[in-house]
């Protein structure tokens, strides 16, 4: 690897002299690092430098220049975050949980991230006041049940800030668990130090940490060790995996990656359809792809390893599971399909 890739690329020129794209294709990418951030940590580079460029890890972090195309069907905000957001830093889509967003940076930027309108450098996390207000919310709608802290990547909080908003929500008596979305332990798994363990160890309340991963040259030796430090500090581990083209688009490559996860520790928990954020058309896989290649994991592969292909209805309508069905109906009564294809009458 090239020295300037030991630090973490946050510019065309670093990317550039990383050697990960030739000098033609940087100049082609201007327009799209003026748009949407750019990290790629050393972790990950060092990924990319062994794969390739267009490898399955390259595609998700190198950027493309046709992410300044948006297709007719791509929105800033796919899934509605704005339009439930009753104060700034949360979502509150469902009334037993809440979104609380108190950062927008993350360790990596994604190139088909859902929120890639929202996240990077130049959005600013919430201030020390509108994390008490978006905290306020919380204490005063006692439906909610789970907060969800996400951004943004909130384990790129300093573990001084993290233990601030996990010990004011140890003392709201109506939330009984909290999650914590994170790409950190799979990209920036240095980040996962004994600083960090304590807070989550002397949280009181459960935490649930959903990792998300691609693709299983993600899971470094690097990576499983901070999974393992993660484990050990008491917290859950749950998998999500975005569904992408090029990347795990295949049943062979998604079951790599869904044991890979089990044996680390971390329960696959949801393949997610692309949500369609602008510049992001070649990620996309066909829902009817995706059926096919989950349908390919049934039977075949453990159920611990298996998690729920999941769609966010485009607009803010909500999740609901796209799996294919194995039930149909016939002369009033019910078939069902098994494994290997063969129906059986109910
Ligand atoms: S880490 Fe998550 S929030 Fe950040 S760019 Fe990637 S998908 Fe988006």
């Amino acid at each position: 690897m090239n020295a300037s890739a030991a630090s973490t690329i946050r510019t065309l020129t670093q990317l550039r002299d990383s050697g990960l794209v030739d000098a033609a294709a940087a100049q082609n990418l201007a327009a799209v690092t003026e748009r949407y951030a750019l990290s790629i940590t050393p972790e990950v580079a060092a990924i990319i430098q062994t794969q390739g460029s267009d490898s399955a890890v390259g595609r998700q972090y190198i950027p493309h220049a046709d992410e300044v195309i948006t297709a007719p069907e791509e929105t800033a905000d796919p899934i509605g975050d704005k339009t439930h957001s009753p104060v700034k830093g949360i979502v509150h889509r469902y009334a037993d949980r809440a979104l609380l967003m108190p950062t927008q940076i993350c360790a990596v930027y994604c190139r088909f991230c859902f929120r890639r309108e929202a996240v990077g450098p130049e959005h600013a996390g919430l201030s020390d006041a509108d994390l008490q207000t978006a905290l306020d919310y919380i204490r005063r709608t006692p439906k909610i049940w789970e907060v969800i802290i996400t951004g943004g990547d909130p384990l790129i909080l300093s573990a001084r800030r993290l233990q601030t908003i996990l010990s004011a929500l140890d003392e709201i008596p109506h939330v009984a668990t909290i999650r914590i979305h994170s790409r950190v332990p799979i990209a920036a798994p240095e980040h996962i130090d004994d600083a960090l363990l304590n807070v989550l160890r002397t949280a009181h309340k459960p935490i649930n940490i959903a990792v998300h991963c691609n693709h299983a040259d993600e899971l470094t030796a690097n990576a499983v060790h901070a999974l393992r430090k993660l484990r050990q500090s008491g917290v859950m581990l749950f998998g999500q995996t975005v569904l992408l083209a090029g990347v795990n688009d295949d049943a062979g490559i998604l079951e790599t990656l869904f044991r890979g996860l089990v044996a680390a520790g971390v329960k696959p928990y949801y393949l997610h359809q692309l949500d369609r954020a602008p510049g992001t058309e070649r990620f996309v896989v066909p829902i009817a792809r995706g059926q096919e290649i989950v349908k390919a994991l049934r039977g075949k592969v453990s159920g611990l390893a298996q998690p729920t292909y999941i769609l966010d209805i485009p607009g803010g309508a909500g999740k609901v599971p796209i799996g294919p069905s194995y039930l149909s109906g016939h002369d009033g009564a019910l078939v069902v399909e098994d494994p290997n294809g063969l129906t059986h009458l109910l």
